[in-house]
């Protein structure tokens, strides 16, 4: 089944409510999605995370060494992919464009077969699927509070077990924030924090310290993603389960990571870090260290369609009758290129997701949609895609 086309699509939209987090302001979302075509005219959609002019550009360089390959070897093209960037790219943008089209293929691997992804990656031995919540950004807005009781609420309303703030405004107002959110949750409602690793080593354990009484799930990017002896020092020095991933690349980035004990959570994101195919690889490496894996996930329902799949194949680790519902990330912000362009499968029941059964990733695009966000031709802002 050979690949005849593929086609990167960068789609942007301006926010009605920018808001900011531990590094930087966002006035705009901005995704590359690609198409992958086969010769009987079936396609499959994938998507990359981080600066999506740069990931299209890292899509088009791989496509003349890939067309006419068969579609269905996945490791395959994996690996042709890898090599052609190794020399250049064992991390970063390379590996998010390396993802995309990966991701593409898994879609269309199931479509050509007529199975979801997940029982193509081995089966699904998690079939229900616990989304937690990724909100509470920061903004300008006088009524924060109001605002944030409100998302709060929303989420309860919504089923949602566990909910995800930023953190990383400095420890005074980081202290206030995370217990306004805390008690704002209420007991039924678990609270993680982000700090987007904007904090070094003593800044971290102090936050832990000071907010430690509040049960807090776990305590993601503390510190710089290079700063491993930091992570490891953090771990052993808080009750606070620490997380962290979505800046390392590949098995062997979070084989450091692992080597170095650094985080209880491991959180590759499937769209960056070389796709399905590497993911699940990440996945078995940490089943090796005893690490447990929530993958990141911030983009369109292609990406957390893909998520979902990955989570439903993991293995239960350790295996016990009665544990924790797997987790996804569901990023809860404003994103009308998630929500218009992209039609999905996945159905809520009282904040739990089954893994659904339709072929592939069980997505499709809007054509009308993508052609209105689309700015291949131009270049609106040119910023970056806010972290998770
Ligand atoms: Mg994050």
């Amino acid at each position: 089944m050979k690949i005849v086309d593929i086609q990167p699509w960068v789609i942007e939209q301006e926010l009605e409510n920018p808001f900011y987090f531990s590094q930087w302001h966002y006035a705009s979302r901005k995704i590359c999605l690609v198409k992958v075509t086969l010769e009987d005219g079936t396609y499959g959609w994938g998507e990359g995370y981080g600066p999506a002019d740069v990931i299209k550009a890292g899509i088009e360089f791989f496509k003349p060494h890939i067309l006419g390959q068969n579609a269905l070897e996945t490791e395959t093209i994996w690996q042709i992919m890898y090599l052609r960037s190794l020399d250049f790219g064992r991390s970063g943008i390379f590996q998010a464009a390396i993802a995309a089209i990966d991701v593409a293929l898994w879609d269309v691997k199931g479509k050509v077969l007529n199975q979801p992804v997940s029982v193509l990656l081995g089966g699904v031995k998690n079939p229900v699927i616990q989304p937690y919540a990724t909100g509470f950004y920061f903004t300008d807005a006088p009524t924060m509070e109001e605002d944030f009781i409100k998302e709060a609420e929303l989420y309860k309303q919504q089923g949602f077990k566990a909910a995800k703030m930023k953190v990383g405004l400095g420890l005074e107002k980081d202290v206030y924030w995370v217990n306004f959110l805390s008690k704002a949750l209420g007991e039924d409602v678990r609270l993680m924090i982000d700090a987007n690793h904007g904090y070094n080593y003593r800044e971290a354990y102090e936050l832990c310290r000071q907010i430690e009484h509040l049960n807090i799930g776990w305590f993601e990017e503390p510190v710089a993603p290079d700063d491993y002896n930091g992570y490891k020092k953090l771990r052993e020095n808080t009750s606070i389960p620490i997380a962290g991933g979505e800046c390392e690349y590949l098995r062997h980035g979070f084989r450091r990571l692992f080597e170095n004990d650094c985080v209880d959570i491991a959180q590759p994101d499937i769209c960056a870090t070389g796709g399905l195919t590497e993911v699940k690889r990440i996945a078995t490496l940490a089943q090796a260290y005893h690490k447990d894996i929530v993958p990141h996930s911030w983009g369109t329902w292609i990406a957390i369609s893909a998520a979902v799949h990955l989570v439903g194949n993991l293995d239960q680790n350790p295996g016990r009758m009665n544990r924790e519902c797997p987790m996804i990330e569901l990023d809860r912000t404003e994103n009308p290129l998630r929500d218009d362009v992209v039609n999905h499968s996945l159905k809520f029941d009282n904040g739990f997701i089954p893994v659904p059964d339709a072929p592939g990733l069980g997505v499709d695009v809007n054509q009308e949609f993508l052609e209105k966000y689309a700015s291949n031709n131009t270049t609106i802002s040119g910023e970056f895609e806010v972290r998770a």
